[in-house]
Parts: C-alpha cells; sequence; structure tokens
C-alpha cells in the first residue's frame, strides 16, 4: 500500500472479532478473562499489551515501514525506555541541536547512571568520526531540529553507524513518517512525540517508537512492560484516529508553511527566516532529498533583535494562539528564549541562533490567507 492508505488501513486488517466495528473499540480495562491457567486470546493484562494499543501500534510500525511499533505514555518516556538499553560506561553521541526535555533526561538523569553522552553538530557526518570508540553504543539524531530547523543527513549518518555497528536513533517528531523515513535511511529506531503531529489535535501526550530489527524490539517490549510506562487506551484510541488524517494534514501544514515563509522573507521587519524548504536555508538540498515536504515549523527573527518587539508581536497575534507545543490543526506561535529553551544560558542559547526576538510558529491548518493576514497584523507593532 501507498503511504496515504496505508494511514488509515496499515496494520487495521483484524477487524473487531466481538462486532465488526470498523474503528477499534476502545478496550478500558486492565485485565482479560483466562479459561484455564495460561489460556487467554492473546491479552493478559493491560501494562503487557492492550488490543486498543495494539492496533495503534501496528498502525505505527506500517507508516513507518517497519515492523514493530511500541506506544507510550509521553515522548520522553519512550526515550526512557530506549535509553535502557544501555549500561554504565555506554556512550552516545547526540546532536547538540536538541529538544530540551531529552537533553535534561540525558544530562540530568542518565549521565548519573553512568552514560556518557557528547553532544556534536553533525551538519558535517564525517566529525562524527573523532567521537566514535569502543564503548559507543549509538547515536541519536533529531531532524529537523528545534527551533533552528536545522537538517540532517540520516543516511549519511548511517552509513557510519552501520559500518560500527551502533544504533541510530531519529526522533521524528518534527517531519513524521509522512515526509521522512529514517528506518528506510538506515536507522534502527525511530521515535515520536506522538503528542504532536501524529494525534494532530493537541488533545493527548504520547510517545512512539518503531523498528524493523526483531531483537531490538524484544529488548523494548520487554523495558516497555519492565518499567510500564505505557499508553492507555483512549489516548491509543485518539492517536490512531490522529493517524488516519496525518498525510492530509502534514501537506496542509506544509503548504501554509510555504505561504507564511515566502511571506515572511519580504517583511522588512523581519530578518532571518528558518524553513527548510526555503532555497537560502543551508541544508536545503538535503531536506530536498530525504523529505517529501518540508513541513509546517517556521522560525524568524526580527531585525533590531529587541526582545520588547517580539513580545508586542506575539500580544497582537489572534489566529495563532501563543503557547508551547506544535503539531496541531490550529496556529501556535512559541518564544524559544523565554519558553521552551529558557533553560540554556543566554550566550549558549545565542551561540545555537535562539536570539532574543526569535519566533517559532507552528503553522495549522487554517486558510493560509487567514494566517498571513494574522502574521502582517501582528508585524505592524
Ligand atoms: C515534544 C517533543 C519531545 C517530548 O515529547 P513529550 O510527548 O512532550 O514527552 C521529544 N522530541 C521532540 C522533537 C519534541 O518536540
Amino acid at each position: 500500500m501507498k503511504f496515504n492508505s496505508k494511514a488509515i488501513h496499515g496494520g487495521q486488517e483484524d477487524i473487531d472479532p466481538a462486532y465488526g466495528a470498523v474503528m477499534p473499540p476502545i478496550y478500558q480495562t486492565s485485565t482479560y478473562a483466562q479459561a484455564s491457567p495460561g489460556q487467554h486470546k492473546g491479552f493478559e493484562y493491560s501494562r503487557s499489551a492492550n488490543p486498543t494499543r495494539t492496533a495503534l501500534e501496528k498502525a505505527l510500525a506500517s507508516i513507518e515501514n517497519g515492523t514493530h511499533g511500541l506506544v507510550f505514555s509521553s515522548g520522553l518516556a519512550a526515550i526512557d525506555a530506549i535509553m535502557k538499553l544501555l549500561k554504565p560506561e555506554d556512550e552516545v553521541i547526540s546532536t547538540n541541536d536538541l529538544y530540551g526535555g531529552t537533553y535534561r533526561l540525558f544530562n540530568s538523569i542518565f549521565k548519573d547512571f553512568g552514560i556518557k553522552f557528547h553532544f556534536v553538530g553533525m551538519s558535517n557526518p564525517e566529525t562524527l568520526a573523532t567521537y566514535i570508540n569502543k564503548n559507543t553504543q549509538m547515536i541519536w539524531v533529531e531532524t529537523p531540529t528545534n527551533p533552528m530547523m536545522n537538517i540532517i543527513d540520516i543516511k549519511a549518518i548511517a552509513e557510519i553507524t552501520q559500518k560500527h555497528h551502533i544504533n541510530l536513533v531519529v526522533d521524528n517528531t518534527f517531519a513524521t513518517a509522512y515526509l521522512q523515513q529514517p528506518l528506510n535511511l538506515g536507522a534502527d529506531i525511530v521515535m515520536h512525540s506522538a503528542t504532536k503531529y501524529l494525534g494532530g489535535h493537541s488533545d493527548l501526550v504520547m510517545g512512539s517508537l518503531v523498528t524493523k530489527d526483531k531483537q531490538l524490539a524484544e529488548k523494548l517490549h520487554f523495558i516497555q512492560n519492565a518499567s510500564g510506562a505505557i499508553a492507555g487506551p483512549m489516548d491509543s484510541f485518539l492517536a490512531l484516529r490522529g493517524i488516519k488524517t496525518l498525510h492530509l494534514r502534514m501537506q496542509r501544514h506544509s503548504e501554509n508553511a510555504k505561504a507564511i515563509a515566502g511571506f515572511l522573507v519580504q517583511h522588512p521587519s523581519v530578518n532571518q527566516v528558518y524553513w527548510p524548504g526555503l532555497t537560502s536555508h543551508p541544508n536545503h538540498d538535503i531536506a530536498k532529498r530525504q523529505m517529501k515536504d518540508f513541513g509546517g515549523m517556521v522560525s524568524f527573527s526580527l531585525k533590531g533583535d529587541n526582545l520588547n518587539d517580539a513580545i508586542k508581536f506575539l500580544e497582537r497575534l489572534k489566529v495563532f494562539t501563543l503557547a508551547e507545543s506544535l503539531g496541531g490543526v490550529e496556529s501556535l506561535a512559541g518564544h524559544p528564549a523565554s519558553m521552551t529553551h529558557a533553560s540554556i544560558p543566554k550566550p549558549e542559547r545565542e551561540k545555537l541562533g535562539i536570539v532574543d526576538s526569535l519566533i517559532r510558529l507552528s503553522v495549522g491548518i487554517e486558510d493560509d490567507t487567514d494566517l498571513v493576514a494574522d502574521l502582517d497584523h501582528a508585524l505592524n507593532f
């Protein structure tokens, strides 16, 4: 099946055996009757497996072109499960322009468990060689990155990890399987904050993993059940419903972002625009190669880089909502320096490009002319 069909039918071949419900029922149950000890219909206890969650896990495996899916109670819980594959003294090389919560989990929790992290820029994959040693177990890549929209060449990194027998994990939250399929490019595990585009309606918090490596899948299933940070049946149902329109939403997010990036680039109050679809973007060629389109996340800075101008702009928005998070049908605007990235010291922040006037937009699927008019009005501060 092609992607658009997989989004709707992928992994959903087993129609509800009870009543033939076309949509998977929400199995709001913790346990399952057994005819005789150990004799059951594949489900014993809902931490280990639940039919609604299984339906979602199969859908995710299908759209990412993997064989095994696992869902967790949040994106960070999914990352936490991956890190539990490691042992003290193991080393991880990670992109330095990383989701703040992932950085916090690595640097404030797993570092204390004896795992060593190297945070490095990966725009030139060859620099990885200097960090790889006999303890290196994992490379962690986020692309596009948040909020600077840097693009990392997954295939080039995978060539290195395969040569050294190191696991490559890609956080695919910003692109989703519609725009980019890391397993096809050589990654071993693809991770999502399903809270964002997969759920797509800002109504749940969830994480997911997909792999096509049976051994890795077995280890991750063991960790999922042993540690227990699973997603519940209601949230699994909502995420499954979200995935059914993923292709339509991602296409419109990308189209609207294109209109907005085009508008911002020519606006006299705007300094820089960061969107991988712009030919001026430093990694535009890689984005064009590994992504189907360029997604709905756009960042930009203001001329003069004045914090007060950024605040005035954000207060004047009417269609865009000032809020954390991203990936919903509604447009959101954020101020990384004071919101998502406030914990990074200013000099460090500015080195990454997160200046005081940087604004991050999660472009929704409203009418693009309304979105552009809203930005135009707000820029007239
Ligand atoms: C939100 C996010 C996460 C964390 O996911 P939660 O669902 O909030 O736990 C991880 N990576 C990226 C890129 C994100 O945007």
